[in-house]
């Protein structure tokens, strides 16, 4: 939580956002890297100001907005939530469950959209997060790890109930910075004196 602010990425999505716009970019994000999405955010963001204008969503402009990213199977998928947005007004249920029956997302998607957007605790659980806390704990861990009941039993464990969202964003950003997926930084890692896998490793001078 203290490191969390000098590692703050400064995304375009990353301000107050409604929380269907907040679900809508979380869904880019699935399986994405954050920088390529930046572009089709912007897009969204203009030129589809209210909810109700998302009811003009049609396959041609979900593969104008969302193409770029890759995952061609989404983009049905992503229409489809773009039209029931829009019959609902953008008024979107603040509950993971509820969340996870619209199409095409997911329980990292949910999560991310309830905390980080929708100022609802919830835990964010996808391979980064995972990377982290099974590293901190040294135990082993592989692509299916983040589907394991315990994973999230842990991070609702951590997560705290009032500081959700810098919580969720700290931990992403840690991610993607120190304990990154090939070579983590350990030695400048604020998690490393408590952290199974980086404490064997020299702390770097000045930090
Ligand atoms: S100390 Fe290393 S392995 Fe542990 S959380 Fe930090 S970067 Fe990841």
């Amino acid at each position: 939580m203290a490191w969390g602010p000098s590692g703050f990425q400064h995304y375009p999505w990353r301000k107050k956002l409604p929380l269907w716009k907040g679900l809508l970019v979380e869904v880019m994000l699935q399986r994405t890297r954050a920088d390529q999405v930046a572009p089709s955010f912007r897009c969204l963001d203009s030129c589809f100001p209210t909810a109700r204008s998302l009811r003009n969503m049609d396959e041609s402009g979900a593969r104008d907005l969302i193409g770029p990213l890759g995952l061609s199977w989404r983009i049905p998928l992503f229409v489809e939530l773009c039209r029931e947005i829009a019959e609902h007004g953008g008024r979107l249920p603040r509950d993971m469950s509820a969340l996870q029956n619209l199409p095409g997302v997911g329980p990292y998607a949910a999560g991310a959209a309830l905390s980080l957007h929708g100022e609802t605790r919830a835990v964010i659980v996808d391979s980064n997060v995972v990377r982290v806390l099974c590293r901190f704990l040294g135990v082993p861990f592989d692509g299916e790890t983040r589907r394991k009941k315990w994973v999230e039993e842990a991070l609702e464990h951590l997560t705290p109930e009032n500081d959700f969202r810098a919580f969720n964003y700290a931990l992403l950003d840690l991610a993607m910075q120190v304990c990154r997926p090939r070579r983590p930084d350990c030695g400048i890692c604020p998690l490393q004196t408590l952290c199974r896998t980086g404490s064997d490793v020299p702390v770097a001078s000045g930090s």
